[in-house]
């Protein structure tokens, strides 16, 4: 079995933005710019908001906080979108999920300039990389496949689980993995809460990706032999051990299931390291491909 590092990938996805960033301003060009916008207290966004804004700082790229309250209407957050995207130096927006409930996140997507999607979640975005277009790909979905791609794992006229079909994750990483490219060219079966027989549905793929967030959902009697697991699973459970009083949990029961593999994603550690390197990727494309 071996270990599919989100750090080492990662840091090799931001140490190649770094230099195109470098000589990008070298040649008097843009410094790339993000704006990140959070709405709320919500602890887990908190911490990714924070994480995604120091690695801008690593890789050279501008960055720009819009901090707002809880209690924000969703005319005042639109109108804040459309000052960001009339703003000619940002070249990224991107809105942290989840918005408090009087937001409509549909809406707000919608509004999104699709030259600064760099979560690629608008609909154009979508359209796009449906078509095989060259567009702004989800960021966790595109850090899995730049994932598969620097391990060089195999996917051509392999099967294929997805497990959710969310629009952020699921859904997604199943076009790309069913997509005439490379990392691509599975035969992809989708499953969702409503599926029948799931474990029997896994137990014949050579790749999996669980993305459902039930942590330890994955167990090792749906896993065939051989088989590579991509766990995007990001959950927070109580944990008295720890000084946050949390651990993180993935959807894959890791310790039972990875003698079983020939590649896994560790949580923490594996897919979500990826999904910031994947979003630095799309800034850095933003400011170039205006
Ligand atoms: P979601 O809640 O929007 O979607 C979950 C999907 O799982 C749904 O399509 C649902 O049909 C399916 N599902 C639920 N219960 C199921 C069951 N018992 N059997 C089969 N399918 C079931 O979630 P999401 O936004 O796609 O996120 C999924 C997980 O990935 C969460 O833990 C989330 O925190 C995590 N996540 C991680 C990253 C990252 O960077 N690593 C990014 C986004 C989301």
């Amino acid at each position: 079995m071996q270990l599919l590092d989100g750090k080492i990938v990662s840091q090799s996805v931001k140490n190649t933005v770094r230099e195109k960033c470098e000589t990008l301003k070298k040649e008097g060009g843009k410094t790339p710019h993000l704006a990140a916008v959070l709405v709320g207290h919500n602890g887990a966004s908190e911490t990714y908001v924070a994480s995604k804004v120091k690695s801008c700082e690593e890789v050279g790229f501008t960055s720009t906080l819009v901090r707002l309250e809880e209690d924000i209407d969703e005319q005042g957050l639109v109108a804040v979108i459309e000052k960001l995207n009339a703003d000619e130096d940002i070249d990224g927006i991107l809105v942290q999920l989840p918005l408090p409930k009087q937001i409509s996140e549909e809406r707000i997507i919608n509004i999104i300039h699709p030259g600064k999607d760099v979560d690629g979640f608008h609909p154009m975005s979508i359209g796009k990389m449906v078509l095989g277009l060259p567009t702004f790909i989800p960021a966790t979905p595109y850090g899995i496949m730049l994932m598969l791609e620097h391990y060089r794992i195999e996917t051509s006229g392999k099967h294929a689980v997805v497990i959710g079909r969310s629009n952020i994750v699921g859904r997604p990483v199943s076009i790309l993995l069913n997509s005439n490219a490379n990392p691509g060219n599975c035969t992809v079966t989708v499953c969702h809460s409503r599926t029948k027989d799931l474990a029997g549905i896994c137990s014949q793929a050579d790749i999996i990706v669980a993305a459902l967030g039930i942590p330890g959902f994955l167990k090792a009697d749906m896993v065939k032999e051989g088989a590579v697991v991509i766990d995007v699973g990001i959950t927070r459970v109580p944990d008295p051990t720890k000084k946050s009083g949390f651990a993180i949990k993935g959807d894959v029961d890791f310790d039972a299931v990875a003698p079983k593999c020939s590649y896994i994603t560790p949580v923490p550690g594996g897919v979500g390291l990826m999904t910031i390197a994947a979003l630095l990727m799309n800034t850095l494309n933003a400011c170039t491909q205006k």
